[in-house]
């Protein structure tokens, strides 16, 4: 069981998957402690930065020793709720969509694309890695499966409806790649995520004058 913990601000909320990440490749390579400062540069965080979101939640390090790379891990997992697998479903088997299924970071987290859906008829049937492309018709059936969270992939004019029918089936996260805004209900997260928007600040940085 992880600590109890002072309530986390959002923007550490953020940056603990990638803490996690790099605690796990750590552990991969074969290490069980490390400082603020060697753990800073392997994930690009300053370490000033990294002692103040550890301290959110408890004494993980030791002077002269560095942080308990397992122990914060397990307290990373349990406050991010990965502790076990989530299930997910995809909405749109296209480019996008095909290359998510079959990327295997998802599994680092816990995640699991167990449904796939479309509304192509030539799509319906088929299989991704695996899992079998159903007509989005029946969405319904992620309450019967217990999945509560929808990747949305579609074109942008079919994310709102989509989004739609995902809470209608019970979903309460969304991760929405689309690009728009979509409107859901308060109890519902959605995500959104865009390469373009990420991209549309680097000439701010790169570009002299
Ligand atoms: P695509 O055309 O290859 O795939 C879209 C899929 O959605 C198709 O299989 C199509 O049959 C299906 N679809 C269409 N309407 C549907 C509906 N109502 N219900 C279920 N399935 C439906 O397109 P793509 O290149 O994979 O892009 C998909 C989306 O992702 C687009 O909105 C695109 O703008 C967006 N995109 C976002 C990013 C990002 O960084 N967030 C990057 C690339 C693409």
């Amino acid at each position: 069981m992880y600590m109890k913990h002072k309530r986390i601000p959002d923007e550490t909320i953020r940056r603990l998957p990638l803490y996690l990440r790099g605690l796990v490749f750590l552990l991969q390579e074969g290490h069980l402690s490390v400082s603020s400062e060697k753990f800073g540069d392997y994930v690009g965080v300053n370490s000033s930065q990294i002692r103040k979101d550890f301290s959110y939640f408890g004494e993980f390090g030791v002077r002269g020793v560095g942080y308990d790379i397992r122990k914060l891990a397990i307290e990373i997992k349990g406050i991010l709720k990965l502790n076990e697998i989530h299930k997910a479903a995809l909405i749109g088997a296209g480019n996008l969509g095909s290359a998510i299924i079959s990327y295997p970071g998802l599994q680092l987290y816990g995640f699991d694309i167990t449904a796939v859906f479309d509304n192509n008829t030539h799509k319906i049937g088929k299989k991704i890695r695996d899992i079998e492309i159903l007509d989005v018709a029946k969405l319904g059936i992620l309450k019967k499966k217990n999945i509560q969270i929808g990747i949305i992939t579609v074109p942008r004019n079919a994310a709102q409806e989509t989004a739609d029918a995902l809470v209608k089936a019970g979903v309460t996260g969304i991760l929405n790649f689309s690009p728009c805004y979509i409107i859901v209900p308060k109890n519902v997260k959605v995500i959104t995520i865009d390469i373009a928007g990420y991209l549309a600040r680097m000439p701010y940085y790169i570009t002299a004058g």
